[in-house]
């Protein structure tokens, strides 16, 4: 039995707009869930009616089996984080990873225990006795992680935490969330609208749009096997390229060239698209450059290279078509030339031109 499960969960804010639709989802105990999606896609709405925080229109809650629409948020046994930190300005990172043990009632040599134990994990330790005001963002986050993590609580919920940090603070903060989960091993679902934190850090990534549920799997899945174009387009960075185009006579169009789909489509299901729309997707990193063997093979105007360091993004035009390339920066071709890429059949993606879903059966 899975320790949290949302059947059907429904809300529909009092002005009647209706922000999560049909939300399914079983998450087992110990699990890092990531949901992911862009602004207003209803990530913080579906985290609030976990924490209790908002209600539930419709549908059913359970945390280990018991239905848990009607418990209120302080009985759900679940520790929040949000974006703004809400330190207490005027109390000292001690207390104000205590107040909350205090306010229980704790006795003080457990509280001790407990905040030096919070501080150790988090690196806190040489700062107990200072004010939130003499910390850096990223510390002052750790702090928040701390005041949530010291009540020991089977469930911890993050809203966006990491988005007030500089792009530094934010990787190292990552990978020090991860290795608190690991440490604490709370249940995580932790909300966020980049998808490099989503791919770094889940078990299982929940993907929204508009309300609904795209897909859910992991960090793997949802980049090698996306379900449609929005998850396609939307996990990986700089995005994949998508080009849309009619079926003629088993070929599709990319700018002047035609691609013989014979190659990645098995007959009938290339005949059942016949004058119909299909979009070719493919990765900026799953193209090579030159000519190769089982790819189909391009020409394209370089119009502007960006030397990352790792890599080259080359913006290339294919007769009209704009897309971008990854590259080995050694590789970098010259502006204003033209070259040759390859995309290996084995990178290539097909999407439906009506229903945007993945082309996965009749794939050879
Ligand atoms: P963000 O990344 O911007 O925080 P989100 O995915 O977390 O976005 P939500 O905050 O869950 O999105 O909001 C989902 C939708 O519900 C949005 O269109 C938002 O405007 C709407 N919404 C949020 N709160 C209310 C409310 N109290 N009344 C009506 N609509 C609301």
């Amino acid at each position: 039995m899975a320790y949290l499960s949302l059947k059907g969960i429904n809300k529909i804010y009092p002005n009647g707009f209706h922000a999560v639709h049909d939300f399914n989802l079983e998450i087992e105990r110990g699990e890092f869930i990531v949901f992911v999606g862009p602004s207003g896609c209803g990530k913080s709405t579906t985290l609030r009616m976990i924490a209790g925080l908002e209600n539930i229109s419709n549908g059913e809650f359970c945390i280990d089996g018991k239905r848990a629409n009607e418990i209120g948020p302080r009985e759900r046994e679940i520790a929040m984080v949000f974006q703004s930190y809400a330190l207490y300005p005027h109390m000292s990172v001690y207390d104000n990873m205590a107040f909350g043990l205090s306010l229980q009632g704790v006795d003080d040599d457990v509280i001790d225990r407990k905040v030096q134990e919070t501080a150790r994990i988090l690196g806190l330790t040489d700062y107990l006795d200072r004010k939130p005001r003499a910390l850096s963002g990223g510390q002052r986050q750790r702090v928040a992680v701390g005041r949530a993590i010291i009540r020991k609580v089977g469930i911890f919920l993050m809203d966006e935490p990491l988005s007030n940090l500089d792009a530094k603070q934010r990787v190292t903060m990552r990978s020090e969330i991860t290795d608190i989960h690991r440490k604490v091993g709370a249940t995580t679902i932790y909300v966020t609208h980049d998808q490099t934190e989503a791919m770094t850090m889940a078990d299982r990534i929940v993907c929204m749009k508009d309300g609904y549920i795209q897909q859910v799997g992991t960090p793997y899945d949802l980049y090698f096997k996306p379900v449609n174009m929005f998850v396609a387009g939307f996990i990986g960075e700089p995005p994949m390229n998508f080009v849309t185009s009619e079926v003629k006579g088993g070929k599709i169009t990319v700018g002047k060239a035609e691609l013989d789909l014979n190659a990645v489509l098995k007959a009938d299901t290339l005949a059942s698209y016949e004058g119909k729309k299909m979009v070719l997707g493919f990765r900026p990193e799953g193209t090579e450059l030159g000519e190769q063997a089982e790819s189909f093979v391009l020409n394209a105007d370089v119009e502007l290279t960006e030397l990352l360091g790792d890599n080259t993004n080359v913006y290339v035009d294919i007769d009209g078509v704009k897309s971008i390339l990854k590259v080995d920066p050694h590789d970098t071709p010259a502006m204003d030339t033209n070259i040759k890429f390859s995309i290996p059949y084995k990178n290539v993606y097909l999407f439906d031109g009506e229903t945007e879903f993945v082309i996965e059966e009749g794939r050879k």
